[in-house]
């Protein structure tokens, strides 16, 4: 995308990439491009996340006064594509782009200042309990049930799909504090400390071989009444804000185009390889598709994300992004492995001389298969379907 920076942007953009050159560790980059899975590994993550904590350049989608940044819209852009170019991971989203902004909107005084500063620092580690094994797409009809006891809760049922609660130590839920009228009343926001007693955890294995995914249950788990955010039986709404941000809170097609990169890579790798790759030029015609798609999708972030930078929410235009985004990524995993084609199981240790990353080649089908469940995770892409039809189309 040709965007005229002005003179100050530009600075701004040396700025950051001699931050990045200086700051950015090569076992970070190393990590990341061999990661196949939704995450970095949390260490690693974390690791990065200390290192902007430290720049002050963390979360720069915050409020200055909770620790973000002052930029425009168009330093926002710039750093975010500056650290994909450099190869630095994505930030776990689950706290710091999830749960703060829910906390920020809605949240007391007192939880404001008990959780948004751990939540920078990376003391909480964040789960996201909203999905249960009957309730998915059709997530008003939760049933983990949370009955008053004095000034507790108490919390019985499970939550289902909920990636990395082996590894959080914190549980935002949603649950069910009345079952007598409408299923989208009746539900509370809750956030849960891992340790109480009662809670445990099952993991769920994908397709991958991840070890991603949980079952969580919670057995007679007393919650104090103070750690609900908002007023009872009002959490849809906090709910459905929180996915907002889930589903477009920030700048995946510079990421995307991360991995453009990498598949031209390959592609090249492949046509000096074998002069015979690619003679009717399929894989090219595909990889021009992405590349158009793609430069749709980061007018739209532009758009859209210049729109909220005064601290709102994406809207029910976050689900354009979801959609395309998620398309996007799939197709470029689909088109690496076609590249690869058997040699993506084997082709480790990499032919001497060849550009491409050995821990990238190694990580193509695990990500192919990993990234299958961008479709369902965050709501599925026939739900983000129906909310583009019904709230940003009107149909
Ligand atoms: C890898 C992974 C990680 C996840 N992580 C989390 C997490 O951390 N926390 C969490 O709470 N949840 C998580 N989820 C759960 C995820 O949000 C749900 O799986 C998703 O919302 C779909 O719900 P479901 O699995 O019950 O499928 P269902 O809702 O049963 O849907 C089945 C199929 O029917 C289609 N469908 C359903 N309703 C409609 C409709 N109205 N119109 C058209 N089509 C429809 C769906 O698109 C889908 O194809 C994760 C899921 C995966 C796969």
């Amino acid at each position: 995308m040709n965007l005229n920076f002005s003179e100050e942007e530009l600075q701004f953009q040396r700025e950051v990439r001699q931050f990045l050159a200086e700051n950015l560790p090569a076992h970070i980059i190393e990590g990341t491009a061999n990661n196949g899975s939704v995450f970095v590994e949390k260490d690693i993550a974390l690791e990065w996340q200390a290192i902007l904590v430290k720049q002050g350049w963390a979360v720069p989608q915050w409020p200055v006064e909770h620790g973000g940044t002052d930029w425009t819209p168009a330093q926002k852009y710039i750093f975010s594509k500056e650290c994909y170019h450099a190869g630095a991971p994505m930030l776990i989203p689950l706290g710091l782009l999830m749960l703060a902004p829910v906390i920020m909107a809605f949240g007391s005084e007192q939880q404001k200042a008990e959780y948004l500063p751990k939540i920078l620092n990376g003391e909480h580690y964040w789960c996201q309990g909203y999905s249960e094994p009957g309730a998915g797409s059709d997530l008003a009809s939760l049933q983990l049930k949370a009955e008053p006891d004095g000034d507790h809760y108490v919390v019985n049922g499970s939550k289902i799909w909920t990636t990395h609660a082996h590894l959080a130590d914190h549980i935002f839920c949603l649950v069910r504090t009345d079952s007598s009228g409408k299923p989208q009343h009746g539900i509370s926001f809750l956030l849960i400390d891992m340790a109480t007693p009662g809670v445990t955890v099952e993991p769920i294995i994908t397709m991958a071989g991840d070890h991603e995914v949980n079952q969580v249950f919670f057995d007679n788990v007393r919650v104090p009444m103070a750690n609900r955010i908002g007023e009872e039986n009002k959490g849809w709404s906090y709910a459905k804000y929180l996915l907002e941000f889930e589903r477009g809170g920030g700048f995946s097609a510079h990421r995307i185009r991360h991995e453009l990169d990498s598949l031209r890579q390959l592609i090249s790798n492949a046509k000096n390889d074998n002069p015979a790759f690619d003679t009717h030029g399929d894989i090219d015609r595909k990889v021009a598709r992405v590349e158009i798609d793609l430069k749709a999708l980061e007018i739209t972030e532009l758009r859209i994300l210049s729109a909220v930078s005064g601290g709102g929410n994406p809207g029910p235009e976050s689900s354009i992004m979801k959609l395309s985004a998620t398309k996007l990524e799939q197709d470029i995993n689909e088109l690496s492995v076609d590249v690869l084609g058997y040699t993506g199981f084997i082709m480790n240790p990499v032919p001497e001389g060849n550009p491409v990353r050995a821990d990238y080649i190694s990580s193509v089908v695990p990500r192919y298969l990993n990234n299958r469940a961008a479709s369902i995770f965050g709501g599925s892409q026939e739900i983000q379907r129906n909310i583009i039809a019904k709230m940003v189309l009107g149909l």
